[in-house]
C-alpha cells in the first residue's frame, strides 16, 4: 500500500504531464492525494462498467487512456453523464487518473504496442520529437505482404469488437513499410503521405479524409488505409501500463476485462 502521493511521483516519471499536447487534460482527474492506493485498475475510457469492475476488484485508483473531463463542466449535476460518474468515483473512494498524448508519445505507447503486435521491426515515432519521443509510430514487415494479408493479420492482432478492420486500396497491392497511429490519426495522413509507408493504419477514419488521401499523388503507390477499431488499438496499451505499475512496490496492477468499443454489432 502507498499513499497516491507518493504513488503520483511514479506516475508522472513514467508519463511526464510536460510531454502531454496542450489540448490534453491528463494527470489527476478525481481523488485525495493522502488516498492509500493498493490495487489499480488500467482501462481505455471510464465508463460505468469499468467502474463496477473496479469496486468488484477492491481497486482505489483506476487509471484510463482517456480523459474524464476534457471539456469543463459546469457543475456536478448527477443527471449528466460527467457528474454521474464523479459522483459514483467519489462514493467508492475511487481516485481517477490520465494518461493519454503523455503516454502515446512514447515508445511503449499504444501505437508501438500495435507495431508489436504486427511483428514491424527497425519501429521508431512517425512525427519524431526526439529520437525516442514522438506521435505514432513506423516500421517494417519482416517480410513484403499483399495488403489484403496484411489487414488479416491487422485483424487478427486485435482484440475482436463490433467495429469491422476495413482497408483502402488494391487488395494485391504488396506492403513492407507500415505506419500506425492508434487513435482517431486523420491528422497524421499529411505525415504518412510525405512518409515510405506503404500501408497507414489508423482508427475512426472518415469519408473525406480516406477519398482525398488515396487519391493524392506521391513516390511510389498510392498510399494504402486500414481502419479499426480504436478502443481495440488502444487497449494494447493497457498492458504496456500494467508492465510499468508491476514495477512499483507495495501496489498491483490488473488489466480491465472490459470491452468499451462504443460499436457494438456488426451486420452481415
Ligand atoms: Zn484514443
Amino acid at each position: 500500500m502507498t499513499s497516491l502521493q507518493a504513488l503520483a511521483t511514479h506516475l508522472d516519471d513514467f508519463w511526464p504531464q510536460t510531454f502531454a499536447d496542450d489540448w490534453d487534460n491528463v494527470g489527476l482527474s478525481a481523488g485525495s492525494l493522502s488516498a492509500e492506493i493498493e490495487t489499480i485498475l488500467v482501462a481505455v475510457d471510464l465508463t460505468d462498467a469499468v467502474i463496477d469492475e473496479a469496486l468488484a476488484a477492491k481497486c482505489q485508483l483506476i487509471i484510463t487512456h482517456h480523459p474524464l473531463l476534457l471539456k469543463p463542466i459546469g457543475s456536478l449535476d448527477e443527471s449528466k453523464l460527467k457528474g454521474h460518474l464523479l459522483a459514483r468515483l467519489i462514493r467508492g473512494n475511487l481516485s481517477h487518473f490520465v494518461a493519454h498524448t503523455n503516454a502515446d508519445v512514447q515508445l511503449d505507447g499504444a501505437s508501438t504496442a500495435m507495431a508489436n503486435a504486427f511483428g514491424l521491426e527497425q519501429v521508431e515515432p512517425l512525427v519524431p520529437q526526439s529520437k525516442t519521443l514522438g506521435h505514432g509510430a513506423i516500421g517494417e514487415l519482416p517480410e513484403q505482404t499483399t495488403l489484403s494479408q496484411f489487414a488479416k493479420l491487422v485483424s487478427a492482432s486485435l482484440p475482436k469488437t463490433g467495429r469491422r478492420v476495413v482497408f483502402s486500396g488494391n487488395p494485391d497491392q504488396q506492403i513492407k513499410r507500415v505506419a500506425i497511429c492508434s487513435g482517431a490519426g486523420d491528422s497524421l495522413i499529411p505525415f504518412v503521405l510525405d512518409s515510405d509507408a506503404d500501408v497507414y493504419v489508423t482508427s475512426d477514419l472518415r469519408h473525406h479524409p480516406v477519398l482525398d488521401a488515396v487519391a493524392t499523388p506521391r513516390k511510389g503507390n498510392p498510399i494504402a488505409l486500414i481502419d479499426v477499431s480504436h478502443w481495440a488499438a488502444e487497449s494494447l496499451w493497457v498492458e504496456s501500463a500494467v508492465r510499468r505499475l508491476s514495477a512499483i512496490p507495495g501496489v498491483s496492477a490488473l488489466a480491465s476485462r472490459i470491452n468499451t468499443d462504443p460499436w457494438t454489432q456488426e451486420v452481415n
